[in-house]
């Protein structure tokens, strides 16, 4: 094994191994070290500890040197990372700068990544929403991807089991297609989404309007006060870290839990290499990490790994755990590691504007929209592409001075600052996009990261299908906000590239077959069962929905059984 001291041997070795310590490994770690395992998380970015380390949560607009905004040089800095709405002078020490951690885009990748105790759970929007039959069953009526080993039956309790921890605003719906969760009180529309609300419903029998699912806690419960969280204060300045851990992330919530158990051991800055693979015994047997400070190999041992490095550094630690027995990548005998990588089409958006109303206004800055789950080819086939999207629409009062076209100075300007404006309407797509072989990572030969490790070069596109369901929701969008009385309505395709929806999936993709797939039902590899892959990498499809909270429940899940399966001794 390479270790002569047995004392260090003993001292690196644990029951079980997390890599990555974001949304997904925090729940790892929370179950394992619920369940008594000895649990490591390895995290290859510095520690980020709950309020201490939030240094923007409380600062106002004039304590930033340039008002909370990106300065021109940094962002020619980094043309990738500046493209995401959240990249601010408030939260820019949570993103990954372009220069740091390069890779290679065979096709423009907007790769947007946190790299941190914590990961992008720190960074994301919150929004939330179960996946539904429709969406388990699609790659098998539809003949695309492979089938998904699970249906939405086998992730019903673990969904529930998840938004009561985690904290999940909602209302009850009662829709098959966004079937309800166990939800803390919901958001209110206002007064021009709900009667934008009233006229679709109205015009479409088959299309749903509600106010959105978040992770925020509208009004906490037992569990959440234990876990040191109070109410939301509707800030949203969520993603500078939340001094009342208002909204659900690993550093408020999964992370100190799993640390009060006593089980827990966290290590920042060990950029995990690769995993340990044991000819003799067929197993995984640990993890080779370099120090990302001091550059020192290390090797830490466990019975299970957990990986959950975020679905594209999934793929590149797998593909980088080469050997005799896997050469091309840990369990990759039929060799699909890293293809399949799907992403959501973001490209569509629409505004409007929205007469009367100027006599009601609104509370707060509410961190969620009004949705519409999709009510495309739902239970059939019925359009030219495949699949669907969600839709999301805010109305709001974006004047305070802003909406005079005089100049910005002078008594109008004062006059105008007291006002808040007409309304302005926004709606956005989220759309499915479908996994295919063409669409993967590998990793360079020829560039390697400041450790040593192979950059990762990702080949990820749109295709015909995408353009087809974007302009069906530019079409159904525009229709609907003219149903519902709305004025100046203007399309826009932002054409951005794959990546900054920031919702990747795919590639290790779970399936009944070892022929077809990496993963089995429990996200256990099929060549290689002590390692369980549950973040987005596990994907066999995208869905409409925002995936976060389908990982949380995959990974609780998955940790519950293997956590079983290891007191068997099956592992
Ligand atoms: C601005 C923004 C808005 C978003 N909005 C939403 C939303 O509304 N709803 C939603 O569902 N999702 C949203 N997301 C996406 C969401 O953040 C991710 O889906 C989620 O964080 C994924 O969880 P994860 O555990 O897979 O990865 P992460 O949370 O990214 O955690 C992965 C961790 O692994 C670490 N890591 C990576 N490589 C290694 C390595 N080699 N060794 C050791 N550690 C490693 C990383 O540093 C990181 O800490 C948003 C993301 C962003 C940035």
């Amino acid at each position: 094994m390479g270790y002569v001291n047995s004392n260090e041997f003993a001292a690196n070795t644990f029951d079980a191994i997390v890599i990555g310590s974001g949304i997904s490994g925090g729940w790892a770690a929370k179950e394992l070290c619920g369940k008594g395992l000895k649990t490591l998380v390895l995290e290859r970015g510095r520690d980020v500890v709950h309020l201490k380390d939030y240094p923007t949560a409380t600062k106002t607009p004039w304590d930033f040197p340039h008002r909370g905004q990106i300065p021109l040089s940094v962002k020619q800095q980094n043309p990738i990372v500046e493209r995401c709405y959240a990249f601010s002078e408030a939260s820019e020490h949570f993103f990954v700068k372009d220069k740091e951690h390069p890779y290679v885009q065979d096709k423009p990748f907007d790769w947007i990544r946190g790299y941190q105790v914590g990961g992008k759970s720190l960074l994301w929007a919150r929004q939330t929403q179960r996946w539904s039959k429709f969406d388990f069953e699609g790659p098998a009526r539809d003949g695309f991807a492979v089938d998904w080993p699970i249906r939405y039956d086998d992730l019903a309790p673990w969904y529930a089991y998840v938004e009561q921890f985690a904290g999940i605003s909602g209302n009850h719906d009662g829709l098959e297609t966004l079937p309800d969760g166990d939800f803390l009180p919901p958001w209110e529309m206002n007064v021009v989404e709900k009667e934008i609300q009233q006229r679709i419903m109205a015009n479409y029998k088959d299309r749903n309007v509600i106010i959105g699912r978040c992770a925020h806690l509208t009004q906490p419960k037992a569990i959440h006060l234990q876990q040191g969280r109070g109410q939301c204060q509707a800030r949203s300045l969520c993603e500078r870290g939340c001094p009342f851990g208002g909204y659900f992330s690993s550093n408020s919530s999964t992370l100190p839990w799993a640390a009060k158990t006593g089980n827990l051991t966290l290590r920042p800055d060990a950029v995990v290499h690769s995993i340990i693979y044991d000819e003799k015994k067929q197993k995984a047997v640990g993890v080779k990490v370099i120090d990302a400070l001091t550059n020192k190999a290390i090797e830490y041992f466990a019975k299970i790994i957990f990986v959950n490095a975020a679905a594209l550094n999934s793929n590149l630690i797998l593909l980088n755990s080469t050997s005799n027995r896997f050469p091309n990548g840990l369990g990759n005998d039929n060799g699909l590691l890293g293809k399949y990588i799907a992403f959501q089409n973001y490209r569509g958006s629409i505004t409007a504007g929205k007469d009367g109303h100027m006599d009601s206004y609104y509370y707060g800055r509410r961190p969620t929209t009004v949705m519409m789950p999709n009510f495309r080819n739902v239970h059939k086939q019925e359009t030219d592409f495949l699949r669907g999207y969600m839709v999301f629409y805010t109305a709001n009062r974006p004047g305070w001075g802003h909406f005079t076209n005089g100049d910005p100075i002078g008594a109008n300007y004062k006059d105008t600052m007291s006002e808040a404006g007409p309304w302005d309407v926004y709606m956005m797509m989220q759309g499915e996009t479908i996994p295919k072989e063409s669409n993967f990572v590998q990793l360079s030969n020829d560039h390697k990261d400041k450790w040593g490790i192979p950059q990762l070069r990702i080949s990820v596109d749109y295709d015909d299908n995408d353009e087809r369901s974007l302009k069906d929701f530019l079409v159904q969008g525009a229709e609907m906000l003219d149903k519902a009385g709305c004025k100046n309505i203007v399309t826009n395709d932002s054409k951005q590239a794959p990546g900054l929806d920031i919702h990747e999936v795919g590639g290790v993709r779970m399936g009944h077959d070892a022929k077809t797939s990496l993963l089995n039902k429990w996200n256990q590899l099929h060549n290689c069962p002590n390692v369980f892959v549950t973040d987005g990498a596990c994907m066999t499809s995208t869905g409409t929905q925002n995936p976060s909270l389908t990982f949380m429940a995959l990974t609780a899940r998955a940790a519950n059984y293997a956590a079983d399966a290891l007191k068997r001794g099956e592992l």
